[in-house]
């Protein structure tokens, strides 16, 4: 038995056999071509085909994961009709005389140098998909097919990093787990696995003998276990059965109210990150949405979200939930959350830094298109927006001017929208100091006690250093919690929490008795904590 260790991204047991996916080593051979026009129209037809392909699998992730999931395929069709890209393949053929396989592979070494010494994560994980078109296009010139999971009993993927077109030609009926050795939290792995609600770990370092063995995934302790003995394979087995049979009792809890004992009702809803998310949160019957992160929707872009793409992907989220509260937090990037196209400077100390509402309030450009999306597509449910990172009332006041011109602009272009409900997320400490002030303001607040705790105890909440002093229970965080609801009822708007501590059972009890209005959790911690509060006396 050998225990290996990562970083989990998403947690659960899984059993399975291990199956490590290598990127086929293509020996791509240089060879002197005579006719060098007949070389290009090979090229040509290749391209063709690896577009119908891209085509293909776009079509086939947006039923699986949803429309923001399935971008990346419509971003590798762009990538791949790119005109530098394509030149430069047809330069080398020309200039070398060279067959087009040959190429394409130096011309996706090229690229992806080149995109990996970028300073920006975002355009250094460019080069991954620069590799995966080459490799498509390689493939259709040689006519190999890619590896391909078709696996019949249950198994654990394991591999460097997972590019999402190797995930969505997987065949994931049996796939019980994903670990790979590089990857981020927001890696497509980690997006895939909490849609799919498998385990999953990222940064492990494996080694291929592992392959074929039998296996455990604790995504609780970002641990693999290979060959597992008898006594850890029969406590896992238990945990795992336990742990279904959590799932299965939650199950009964669908369909029922989220009321306390004492006949208090608690609205429960879901934090999303995108379209892809909303199978999950109508499965554990959510009663609406309560953060949509939007700024995910502007991560998995190469360019701008143009007002018509936002809008059809809000619009899609509203009808979805036919009538049940959605509410869409506005562009959050900054910090930890870096996009190339936005052009922004390195930072010293970037979680204080230029983010959220401080950007869209100085491009306030990009901040009116989100606006007018969100506006048109609250005439097909019940939107509310929420604006992150608030530390005034000039804020919330130069926000209101804004949406004012943007509903008059809606108003003068005779489009319809719905009335719409105004928040502000309480994350800062100034936030909650003014919170009397700003509840006068707005119809509601969110507590984000993800940020909040990080700028209350000055602790970075990325880092891995300071995990153990990086306490959300600490007496600062929940007095100020307390405060935020007092405060909010007194002006007259509603309280819930969207950060992570909203959906820690520990603290259930003591949030009800404090009077918060809404909690907003991940769509696998609604049947929990439903339980929690029907439990609450
Ligand atoms: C928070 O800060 O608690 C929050 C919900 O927002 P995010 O985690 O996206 O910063
Ligand atoms: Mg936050």
């Amino acid at each position: 038995m050998q225990t290996y260790s990562g970083k989990p991204v998403f947690s659960g047991i899984a059993i399975g056999q291990i199956r490590i996916l290598r990127k086929e080593e293509k020996n791509v051979f240089r060879s002197h071509v005579d006719n060098v026009e007949q070389e290009t129209v090979r090229l040509e037809r290749a391209v063709a085909e690896a577009d119908d392909q891209l085509k293909k699998l776009y079509g086939k992730a947006l039923l699986e994961v949803g429309e923001s999931g399935a971008a990346i395929f419509e971003v590798h069709q762009m990538m791949l009709a790119d005109q530098d890209y394509q030149e430069s393949i047809l330069n080398i053929i020309r200039t070398q005389q060279v067959n087009a396989e040959y190429a394409v592979a130096v011309t996706a070494d090229n690229f992806a140098d080149m995109f990996a010494t970028m300073d920006d994560a975002y355009m250094k994980e460019r080069a991954a998909d620069v590799r995966d078109i080459s490799e498509r296009l390689i493939s259709v010139l040689t006519e190999e097919e890619k590896e391909t999971v078709n696996a019949n009993v249950p198994t654990i993927i394991v591999a460097e990093d997972l590019s999402p077109s190797e995930t969505v030609q997987m065949d994931k009926k049996n796939v019980r787990s994903f670990v790979t050795r590089h990857g981020s939290s927001n890696s497509h792995t980690a997006i895939l696995a909490r849609t799919m609600n498998v385990p999953a770990l990222i940064g492990l370092d494996y080694d291929e003998g592992m392959d074929g063995k039998k296996a455990i995934v604790d995504g609780f302790k970002g641990t693999l276990i290979v060959e597992p003995d008898e006594d850890v394979l029969a406590q896992y087995e238990e945990m795992a059965a336990k742990e279904e049979a959590k799932r299965l009792l939650l199950q009964e809890l669908k369909g029922k109210e989220t009321v306390t004992q004492g006949g208090r009702k608690i609205r429960l809803y879901a934090n999303i990150g995108g379209i892809g998310d909303l199978q999950s949160v109508m499965g554990n019957d959510a009663a609406g949405i309560g953060l949509f992160r939007s700024e995910f929707l502007y991560l998995e872009k190469e360019d701008y979200p143009t007002e018509d793409e936002q809008f059809k992907i809000y619009r899609s989220v509203a009808e979805t939930m036919a009538g049940r509260t959605v509410i869409i937090r506005t562009l959050d990037i900054g910090a930890d959350k870096q996009i190339g196209y936005f052009g922004l400077e390195k930072e010293e100390n970037p979680a204080m830094g230029y983010r959220a509402i401080r950007i869209c309030l100085k491009r306030t450009d990009i901040f009116k298109t989100q606006l007018r999306a969100l506006y048109r597509a609250s005439a097909y449910g019940k939107i509310g927006i929420m604006f992150p990172m608030i530390i005034s009332v000039d804020e919330v006041r130069r926000i209101k001017e804004i949406v004012e011109e943007v509903k008059q602009g809606l108003t003068e272009d005779g489009i319809a929208y719905g009335d719409v409900e105004l928040g502000v997320m309480i994350e800062t400490p100034a936030a909650v100091m003014i919170s009397e002030e700003l509840a006068a303001e707005v119809d509601f607040f969110s507590i984000g006690t993800n940020d909040l705790t990080q700028y209350t105890l000055a602790i970075d909440r990325q880092n891995a250093k300071l995990d153990d002093i990086y306490d959300a229970h600490h007496p600062a965080v929940l007095r100020m919690i307390k405060m935020v609801i007092d405060n909010g009822h007194k002006g007259g708007a509603w309280v819930g929490i969207c950060g992570e501590l909203g959906a820690d059972l520990t603290l259930t009890d003591t949030f009800v008795e404090m009077g918060v209005d809404e909690l907003s959790v991940s769509p696998s911690c609604i049947l929990p904590v439903r339980k929690k509060i029907r439990e609450h006396q």
